[in-house]
């Protein structure tokens, strides 16, 4: 009996050891992030993920395991080499991961860049240029001043890695990427202009303000609040009209005049009769600059179109979640939750993509323009920060005359008692740069927070959110309204 009872245990015992054999070739436990060679921060934070209902301990510590299977802890590291072990307990198998993270006290980089200089040089301005006030970068690339139509000469002052530094007047200049610039036959003179007549004109639904030049100048454009007007400041060019024509039936624009604020910028200033903007564009006709300033349609969500945009798709993930999950998927269910609640308000959609596939930037932008589109809404998902804590949800714009479009619809999201990450303003998001149309950017939450992923992940959750951004919007609709009294 003893000796069988031994047999038996030892039997027992062989089993248990090949299960655990079996469990760590099924292993289940994935080190999402913290497995850094060197890193330069002593705050570091290890995330990973395995079945729900595991028990973790990051060095010997039980950390909180979210219902999407997620783990995480923030650790503080000491100079030079420190382990890291992640243990999962999951009934009578244990699998474990260990690693060794490297901190160094970093030393700052030289910036990179070249000087050249270039006397008497043109460039020429190609379909989808842009200036920036400055050669400086960030992730979506410097801070940009305006777009610029198509064939304007400017001319060269220096080059900054993918930048030209151009003149725009005498005491003018910017930046513009190369990329979008072609040469002209060297010895071209810059352009300079007289102005000559104007007219302002009632084009249907905008008004349109048409200036003639002798060449196509560069120009800065910016929308004021109060007063409320546009200025369309024109370089290299000098007053000599003497001919305003203004029409009776103009909706949008009360009256324009100008002033010529150096000796080579005629300032056209454009004095709008609503406080709510409804975009404008800036293109040239042969050589004359034409603005044209959208009318302010029925601020009701019956009959308007809405452009709505899901960020990312195909082979662009977005940011993906430490369980797994991808923004561009999150994006794309709630583009159509938000799709269905505004189209019980009675609103067309028009969306940027409808399927998982790959759709750019310029692709996105015209798609919106060409269906002439009454307002764009582009929902994402954040990333970044602490993965521990929540980070909370925010609303951002580019052009200042839509920060109230963004706030009130952060406003209604944040009554879902998350936290409210911010209302950020100037931001160089490409769907958020065009003055066309009023856009807004919804970042619901973030992906990379181990709470919010959790929250993210529940569609009755995605459905609250966009129920919000709705609400948001409507409000934004009955303020436009109220000024209009
Ligand atoms: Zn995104």
């Amino acid at each position: 009996m003893k000796t069988n009872l031994k047999l038996i245990s030892a039997f027992i015992l062989t089993l248990i050891f090949s299960a655990t054999a079996i469990a760590q070739n099924n292993s289940t436990l994935r080190i999402v992030r913290g497995k850094t060679d060197t890193v330069f921060t002593p705050v570091h934070f290890v995330t990973g993920v395995d079945v729900p209902g595991s028990a973790i301990y990051i060095n010997d510590l039980l950390v909180k395991q979210y219902s999407t299977g997620s783990f995480g802890a923030e650790l503080s590291l000491v100079e030079g080499d420190n382990e890291i072990s992640v243990r999962s307990v999951k009934g009578t198998t244990e699998e474990s991961v260990k690693f060794s993270v490297h901190f160094k006290i970093a030393v700052p980089l030289q910036r990179t860049k070249t000087d050249l200089y270039y006397p008497n040089r043109l460039v020429m301005t190609k379909k989808g240029a842009y200036l920036n006030y400055g050669a400086g970068e960030d992730r979506l690339g410097g801070a940009k001043i305006n777009f610029l139509a198509e064939g304007i000469k400017l001319e060269l002052l220096d080059s900054v890695n993918n930048l030209y530094k151009v003149k725009l007047s005498q005491n003018g200049y910017a930046y513009i990427p190369k990329q979008f610039t072609e040469n002209v036959p060297f010895g071209t003179k810059p352009p300079f202009s007289l102005t000559s007549s104007w007219s302002v004109t009632n084009a249907g639904k905008a008004d349109r303000i048409r200036i003639a030049l002798q060449e196509r100048q560069p120009y800065i454009i910016y929308r004021e609040s109060d007063p409320n007007r546009l200025m369309v400041e024109i370089h290299g060019a000098a007053c000599n009209s003497n001919w305003i024509t203004q029409y009776l039936d103009l909706k949008a624009v009360d009256y324009v005049h100008y002033r010529q604020t150096a000796p080579d910028v005629f300032t056209a200033i454009i004095y709008l009769k609503d406080k709510y903007s409804w975009g404008y564009s800036v293109d040239y006709v042969g050589n004359s600059l034409d603005i044209t300033i959208r009318h302010t349609p029925e601020p009701t969500l019956k009959g308007m179109v809405i452009g709505v945009d899901a960020g990312h798709g195909g082979s662009a993930t977005g940011a993906v979640s430490t369980s797994g999950l991808r923004e561009k998927d999150f994006n794309l269910a709630m583009t159509y939750m938000l799709k269905e609640e505004l189209e019980k308000k009675g609103a067309r959609v028009v969306l940027s993509r409808s399927e998982d596939v790959d759709v750019s930037m310029q692709e996105r932008v015209d798609i919106f323009k060409k269906a002439n589109v009454d307002l764009v809404i582009s929902v994402h998902c954040n990333a970044g920060g602490h993965p521990l804590k929540e980070m909370g949800t925010s609303t951002y714009y580019r052009h200042i005359e839509y920060r109230p479009l963004a706030e009130n619809i952060l406003k209604r999201l944040i009554e879902l008692n998350i936290k409210n990450f911010g209302l950020i303003g100037n931001f160089n998001f490409a769907l958020n740069a065009p003055t066309e149309f009023p856009s807004v950017l919804v970042e619901a939450l973030f992906m990379s927070s181990l709470p919010e992923e959790e929250l993210l992940a529940s569609p009755k959750f995605q459905k609250d959110m966009m129920i919000k951004v709705v609400r948001g919007l409507e409000d934004y609709l009955s303020e436009v309204k109220k000024s209009l009294k």
